[in-house]
């Protein structure tokens, strides 16, 4: 099995990230975790690269009604549809229109548990109820309800990876193979290293 401090994430800062002037912020949070950044990239993406990536995994459309609907019957509320599969679909559309509504960054972020721990710091899908002190929970208010009033998608800043196969197979479709930089940083010693890389002199 290979070393978790060699997991990546692929992280993408939406349209409204960029938008709301939050690049330097968002990138702040990942990185003083000790996270090394190994890939970067803007662009405004086309509806079909958007669609591709949603739906490399197959599981995805079920995944993403069902969560909305379980946060609608949290709250007590009327869910637009009991079907996961439609109410995924009509996320399908939003999602075209927004993440091409402007640039994105693209970025793939190495370390221990990258995957794990990128997603706490940006906190649940739903700013309304993201947790304190996580990216989305901190500097933005969207609502499943609100994004459905309007039929947009929820704007939350940030798209990152939920596992590590939906990372392996996210990355390649947006960086090639030569995009991923390999380095060493100082710090990383501290991280991993056994002796930590220094000693008492
Ligand atoms: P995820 O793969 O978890 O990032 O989900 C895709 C994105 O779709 C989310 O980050 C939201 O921007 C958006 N989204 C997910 N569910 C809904 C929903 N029920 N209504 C509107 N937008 C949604």
């Amino acid at each position: 099995m290979a070393h978790p401090k060699t997991e990546r994430t692929l992280v993408i800062v939406k349209p409204d990230g960029i938008q709301r002037a939050l690049i330097g912020e968002i990138f702040k949070r990942y990185e003083r975790t000790g996270l090394k950044l190994v890939a970067l990239k803007m662009l405004i993406p086309t509806e079909a690269m958007v669609e591709e990536h949603y739906l490399l995994d197959p599981n995805w459309k079920k995944n993403v009604g069902e969560k909305a609907i379980a946060s609608y019957l949290k709250k007590g509320e009327t869910p637009p549809s009991t079907d996961p599969i439609e109410v995924a679909d009509s996320v399908v559309v939003s999602l075209k229109k927004y993440m091409t509504s402007g640039p994105v960054i693209a970025m793939v972020w190495e370390g221990g548990h990258a995957v794990e721990l990128v997603r706490k710091i940006t906190g649940g899908t739903e700013p309304r109820s993201a947790g304190v002190g996580t990216i989305r929970g901190d500097f933005v208010l969207d609502s499943y309800q609100m994004a459905d009033t309007d039929t947009r998608a929820i704007r939350n800043l940030i798209h990152a990876s939920g596992s590590v196969p939906e990372a392996e197979m996210e990355i390649p479709h947006w960086f090639k193979p030569e995009e991923i930089v390999k380095y060493r940083m100082p710090h990383e010693a501290t991280l991993y290293d056994v002796d930590m890389g220094s000693r008492a002199v």
